[in-house]
């Protein structure tokens, strides 16, 4: 193809199932948009294009198979590949580039451990779980950090009301310092268990944080999803913005004069909101502001699935891809870009051949089907229906995890081929 000027600039940011995901469908819709690609060898050269992947590390890295890595070393071996392994990402127009991002602007990268600064037309967020500000600290120096906490102390004392979305052991305690401290305040957990703090802890333990959250008089509203929610902009915003590291206005993590609405209807007004349930997105995986089109957040880092998936991952990638090639192609014109069918999202842990899908719902409680392998030959499955037979469950059981179907699918010692 002959070049056309300056080349579309995509960057990706994290090499594993979501980014992966992501540049596997722009080789493909891409790069290897010869009429003779066969998958078989590399696609040719296209100036046009130049798309940057940082990661941290080296290589992908199987997570699925990670405790039996531990177990066994010699499976736990086969569990890191090379990006070199793959001989499609040694593409001309594609550049790995191993360092620890510090910093993301709507505009360009900032590495921890170079001082360049790499611009971008196109960017898609793929580093997995993070925490965000305030909780998590994007400070780098003392001084940031005693600004930063002034900062949201301020948003404190200026809120009336405060909602605190997500009733794990952090969203549990934010919400108990706020009304400890500030007991004339309105402060509402919400949570989309029936009870706080999910995790490997006794329901008698739960109760007991439900009595104390009573104790201290906060509202509390479980077993309900936020489903929707419109904040304001206004100069806090910005402010945020100017101390972010990764986008944090995009995140969840602060919000003002916000009103939510969860899942059964409920209506809740809040001056303050803190949240860490990931970059808010659309079905397209575009960064839920119309501010930001050209930015996309897959996998666990977006708020797309409430249970995060390898599987899903990839798909928010792939669907990522397709929509910036059609977003290039449109030259600026308006174009239907594709969605994910199903923002619960879907999933399989382990080997299993049957579907998981997650955001089932029975009654008022939402269920996720999970498989859980348990040794070489045994596994739990709760699927739609309910709990698997023990039998049938652990003829599903797998020693190898999905490690060859993994490598099968990032083409690993091959060339990504269509439709798969
Ligand atoms: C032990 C374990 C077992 C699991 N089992 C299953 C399972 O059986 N089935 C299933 O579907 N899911 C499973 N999961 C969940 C699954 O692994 C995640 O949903 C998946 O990894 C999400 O993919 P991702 O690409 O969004 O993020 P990740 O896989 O976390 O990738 C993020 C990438 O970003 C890079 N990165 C992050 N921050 C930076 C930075 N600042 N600078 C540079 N690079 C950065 C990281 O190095 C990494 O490569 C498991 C997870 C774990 C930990």
């Amino acid at each position: 193809m002959p070049p056309t000027g300056n080349p579309i600039r995509i960057a990706v940011a994290g090499g594993n199932y979501g980014g992966l995901g992501t540049i596997k469908n722009l080789y493909l819709n891409l790069l290897a948009t010869n009429p003779d690609y066969d998958g078989t060898k590399q696609a040719p050269p296209n100036p046009n294009v130049n798309i940057t992947l940082i990661d941290r590390r080296d290589g992908f890295v199987h997570y699925m198979g990670m405790t039996r890595g531990i177990t066994n070393p010699q499976y736990g071996s086969q569990l890191w590949v090379p990006y070199t392994d793959m001989p499609w990402l040694q593409h001309p127009s594609i550049a790995i580039r191993k360092n620890i991002i510090s910093r993301i602007t709507p505009a360009h990268i900032e590495f921890a451990d170079s001082s360049e600064r790499l611009e971008f037309d196109y960017l898609v967020l793929a580093m997995g779980l993070s925490r965000n500000a305030p909780i998590g600290v994007a400070a780098s120096t003392e001084r940031e950090y005693l600004d930063s906490i002034s900062r949201y102390h301020k948003l404190i004392q200026d809120s009336k009301s405060i909602a605190v979305v997500g009733g794990g052991a952090v969203g549990t305690e934010m919400a108990a310092d706020l009304k400890s401290d500030y007991p004339e305040k309105d402060v509402v957990l919400i949570h989309s268990h029936q009870l706080p703090v999910q995790g490997p802890f006794m329901n008698e333990f739960r109760h007991e944080v439900v009595k104390v959250l009573d104790k201290l008089g906060i509202r509390t509203i479980f077993g309900e999803r936020v489903i929707d929610e419109t904040a304001v902009k206004d100069d806090f915003s910005l402010e945020h913005v100017k101390h972010s590291a990764i986008l944090p206005e995009l995140i969840d993590s602060v919000k003002r004069k916000a009103t939510l609405i969860t899942s059964s209807g409920n209506k809740v007004e809040a001056d303050l909101i803190f949240s860490s349930n990931g970059i808010r997105v659309n079905k397209s995986m575009q960064i839920d502001d119309p501010n930001y089109p050209h930015i996309f957040a897959v996998g666990d880092i977006s708020n797309h699935a409430v249970v995060k998936y390898a599987k899903t991952a990839i798909r928010n990638g792939s669907v990522a891809g397709t929509n910036i090639v059609k977003l290039i192609n449109s030259n600026g014109k308006s174009v239907k870009l594709d969605e994910m069918s199903n923002r619960g999202g879907r999933g399989r842990r382990g080997r299993g051949e049957r579907i998981i899908s997650t955001g089932v719902t029975t009654g008022t409680t939402e269920y996720s089907q999970i498989k859980l392998e348990l040794g070489e030959q045994y596994c739990v499955i709760q699927s739609e229906d309910g709990v698997v037979p023990s039998d049938f469950a652990s003829s599903m059981s797998s020693p190898d995890i999905k490690i060859s179907r993994a490598k099968q699918n990032l083409a690993v010692g091959s060339y990504p081929k269509f439709g798969r």
